[in-house]
């Protein structure tokens, strides 16, 4: 057997569901990873056996992995941070500031879709920003962004398993930071919002850090620790992290933009983050409780 797939169901998965799985993939065996999660393993390559996976579970809530048995084990995971570790947009609770949100989210969503190009859409949003203060962003990041579920646990649990962490953002360092710093983050990258006398200038630092440079920070991120791509997660929900999904050896699109989850490796679409960690063939008595702090 060279290929594992992995089911992972948003609450509690029905051994009925697996079964008809195992036998369409003609697999070996099946082993549970909670009651949430179960790994079967099998031969094939990854596309048509989950394609296989996703055919027989039909319309119910589970996601799909499938991966080679023998790349499975992971040592970095490079992460986008809006609508991907935090459930909403910054740039849009930035705008709400300014009664703009309905106008901005517009072209945040077209931006995601990749529909817009990258630089040139945040540039004009950025630009209607003119004027908010800077205290908007403690109060933003105290009062209205909140961790995606799961994402604390996935965080604290891939550290104590020795994988980098790493969040490469379109959004802002601003919001990155503190975020990366809260989730206990290894490293966080992302644009930077310029102010003066306390308030945005509408203006965001140059070069403008968009799907390039993601896919160039996990190749530099990989160097750095001497692996190979295929010992990389990279986890996104926009058009802006197709080239480092693309690039890496599980690509993985969060509740993502159609053109995302169509081009990834799998999709979690019903599960929550944790569902990095069972992909990794972690049990659910190895994660790691965020500290209460942390969660929300
Ligand atoms: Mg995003």
């Amino acid at each position: 057997m060279n290929l594992v797939v992995t089911l992972i169901a948003a609450d509690a998965l029905d051994p009925a569901l697996v079964a008809p799985v195992v036998k369409a993939l003609g697999a070996h065996h099946a082993e549970r990873l909670s009651d949430r999660a179960t790994d079967i393993y099998c031969d094939g390559a990854p596309q048509p056996a989950r394609a296989t996976a996703l055919a027989c579970l039909g319309p119910v809530a589970v996601d799909v992995i499938a991966q080679p048995l023998e790349s499975r084990q992971k040592r970095l995971l490079v992460s986008d941070m809006d609508s991907t570790l935090i459930g909403q947009e910054c740039i849009d609770e930035l705008a709400a500031v300014h009664d703009l949100k309905p106008r901005v989210s517009a072209i945040t969503e077209r931006a995601m879709r990749g529909e817009l190009d990258f630089a040139a859409a945040l540039t004009e949003r950025v630009t209607l920003l003119a004027g908010i203060p800077e205290a908007s962003i403690s109060q933003l990041l105290d009062s209205v962004i909140t961790a995606s579920p799961g994402a604390a646990t996935m965080i604290a649990t891939l550290k104590a398993h020795g994988v980098r962490t790493v969040l490469v953002s379109g959004g802002f360092t601003q919001f990155a930071g503190p975020i990366a710093k809260r989730l206990g983050m290894d490293a966080a990258y992302a644009n930077r919002l310029l102010m003066a006398d306390g308030l945005l200038t509408g203006a965001v630092a140059q070069p403008i850090l968009g799907a390039d440079a993601k896919r160039e920070r996990l190749l530099a991120e990989c160097a750095d620790l001497a692996i190979t791509p295929d010992a990389a997660i990279a986890l996104g929900d926009g058009a802006n992290d197709l080239a480092m999904i693309g690039e890496a050896g599980l690509g993985l699109a969060y509740r993502a933009k159609p053109k995302v989850a169509a081009a990834a490796d799998a999709e979690i679409r019903h599960a929550d983050l944790t569902a990095v960690l069972y992909a990794l063939g972690l049990r659910a008595d190895a994660f790691i409780a965020p500290v209460p702090a942390e969660t929300n």
